[in-house]
């Protein structure tokens, strides 16, 4: 690994971790150009050398204290507009691919506004893909299988990397666009903790009913473990406030999930995605 070009030895994460979160990455690799990524993944899969790709981190809780292999950190940005299509790539931020394509008078992308990460760790529509022998792929939404928190790219074709999406989008007025992207942000601001890190929401709604709620009914708001703090706000918020630790977090998340279970029967299904030890651990 240490032949990588740009590849860093036992990197820390925190500073990769919208959440302020991390241990370290056995190696690191940031790359603003995707050219290289294909032969990369195939020589990683080859040589059994296990790779985690990751945005912004808004949706990740770094729990091991190394991680294995190679953490690789897609801040690719290329943006390209062909009639109603709009094709993002990988590390194309959501909030800012709402403002640049309401910019172009394209509407359908303000719900990104809202949304802290990236291109890729967020698929929607047409996505281009690297598999693990380093062989590329389109994907249409079908074949994304995308659902409620969900997509293919989460269990079949886990260790798959996505390079850009392709949205579709309707012309509107460039100022019309921006007034819904600011109703996306002032509801946010209205129900979100966004004045403090977090990493969305923590758990999936379960059927029918939302996992807030159910939190928030077990007398959960405001409860803290060392520097995190389960939202006042919004209880399916678990926030950063300066110092947590992933122990923290996790040990909170066991709490959400043991009282949401023994009042409800409710089992509570992590959303965020816990990479080195098992939620609930
Ligand atoms: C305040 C707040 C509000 C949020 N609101 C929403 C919301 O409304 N809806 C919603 O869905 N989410 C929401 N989230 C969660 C999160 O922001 C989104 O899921 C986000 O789009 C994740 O992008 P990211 O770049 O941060 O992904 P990361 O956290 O970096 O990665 C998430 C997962 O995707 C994988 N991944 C990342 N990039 C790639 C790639 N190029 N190819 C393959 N796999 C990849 C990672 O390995 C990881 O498993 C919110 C989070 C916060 C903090």
């Amino acid at each position: 690994m240490a032949a990588v070009p740009g590849a860093r030895e036992h990197e820390p994460l925190s500073p990769h971790s919208w959440y302020g979160i991390g241990g370290r990455a056995r190696y690191f690799l940031a790359l603003e150009d995707g050219a290289a990524l294909a032969d990369l993944i195939a020589r990683l899969t080859n040589e059994r050398v296990p790779y985690l790709v990751i945005g912004a981190a808004t949706n990740t809780l770094f729990a091991a204290e190394e991680l294995p292999g190679l953490t690789i950190k897609l801040a690719t940005s290329r943006l390209a507009v062909e009639g109603s299509r709009v094709t993002a790539s990988a590390g194309y931020l959501m909030p800012k691919l709402a403002a640049d394509t309401a910019k172009k008078g394209r509407t359908g992308l303000e719900f990104g506004a809202g949304v802290p990460g990236m291109v890729g760790g967020s698929v929607v529509g047409n996505t281009d893909v690297i598999d693990p022998q380093g062989r590329l792929h389109t994907l249409s939404a079908a074949d994304c299988r995308l659902a409620y928190r969900d997509s293919i790219l989460k269990s079949a074709k886990a260790g798959w990397v996505v390079l850009s999406a392709t949205f579709e989008t309707a012309e509107d007025d460039p100022s019309r666009i921006r007034d819904r992207i600011k109703e996306v942000q002032r509801h946010r601001r209205q129900t979100q903790p966004i004045e403090r890190r977090s990493l969305g929401s923590t758990f999936k709604n379960p059927p029918g009913d939302a996992a807030g709620r159910l939190i928030d009914v077990c007398g959960l708001k405001g409860r803290r473990i060392g520097g995190a703090q389960i939202s006042e706000k919004h209880a399916n918020f678990i926030v950063n406030l300066g110092g947590a630790s992933a122990d923290d977090v996790l040990a909170l998340m066991a709490e959400m999930r043991n009282r949401v279970f023994e009042r409800f029967g409710i089992e509570l299904e992590p959303e965020v995605r816990v990479i080195g030890r098992a939620p609930g651990q």
